[in-house]
């Protein structure tokens, strides 16, 4: 209903499709081609293998307006866009179809993402002041629950890996922070079995070491080359100049995911640990 009375409002056309209380709305194409925020994928890129989360630092309405408005330049989009607290999302852009999220971009040699990618919005302010301190803002259970559901669909329609399940930190680390650290990619893993992470019982070196048999093993003190090393085989396009953004990105999307607070910009012995254990777990 919230996203029938903005369609109303912008002249967008859409089908409703209601399951099991979630109602999902697909934006039909504009007959104005400027409105249309798409283009046709370029095959050479090859198939599908991205799912990229972003948050969008504006409120629904905005977003819904930016992603169907007939500017003619910095058009942006996503295939779907997640409000808050409701138990409705939209789909912008067909999923064959290349929506513009991801912009300049690379993961495991992999270049211009919005080729390979599926992209979700998340309606989220990101780090907004609140009482003159600039806090990430949290996102709400019902949004990650839909997050969850839609991405469970998109991994399994296009097979892609768990470790390819990324942020756009991850991809553009030195333009972008979103999703941040409060989007909880712990609880997509164990509540959806989405994107990379470590069990419980995949805590600790000798766990790893056993259950995986790693080529490498993990250095006993902090090693910058080690890890910016273990880095780019995760796939991060780590080089000197951008070495602090990934390192920032990787914190935030793993050990110091869920903690409200600036991400650090010293490499810790956590760090280590964590890029070890998920090249050993998935590379
Ligand atoms: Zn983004």
């Amino acid at each position: 209903m919230y996203f029938e009375k903005i369609a109303h409002q912008h002249h967008i056309n859409y089908i409703k499709h209601i399951d099991n209380e979630v109602t999902q709305y697909k934006v039909l194409p504009f007959q104005d081609p400027d409105r249309n925020h798409f283009d046709e994928r370029n095959i050479s890129s090859g198939r599908i293998q991205f799912l990229i989360f972003h948050y969008t630092e504006l409120n629904f309405n905005d977003t819904c307006e930016v992603f169907t408005n007939n500017a003619v330049q910095n058009r942006v989009s996503a295939h779907y866009v997640i409000p808050e607290n409701s138990y409705e999302y939209v789909r912008f852009v067909s999923l064959d179809q290349r929506a513009w999220h991801a912009g300049v971009s690379s993961f495991a040699s992999h270049q211009n993402l919005n080729d390979t990618s599926i992209g979700i919005e998340v309606v989220n302010a990101g780090l907004d002041l609140q009482d003159n301190i600039q806090k990430w803002q949290p996102f709400d259970v019902i949004q990650i629950d839909l997050c969850g559901k839609i991405a469970q669909h998109v991994v399994k329609c296009y097979g892609i890996k768990p470790q390819y399940v990324l942020g756009h930190s991850d991809i553009a680390p030195t333009r972008k922070k979103d999703p941040g650290p409060l989007f909880p990619w712990g609880y997509l893993y164990k509540k959806y079995g989405i994107g990379a992470w470590l069990d419980e019982d995949e805590m600790d070196a000798a766990a790893i070491q056993k259950k995986y048999h790693p080529k490498c093993s993990l250095p006993s003190c902090l090693d910058v080359d080690f890890f910016t090393a273990q880095l780019q085989v995760y796939g991060y396009s780590v080089n000197s100049h951008n070495y602090l953004d990934c390192l920032m990105a990787f914190k935030a999307h793993f050990c110091e995911n869920g903690l409200n607070q600036r991400i650090s910009k010293q490499l810790t012995y956590d760090d280590m640990f964590w890029i070890w254990a998920l090249n050993s777990k998935y590379a």
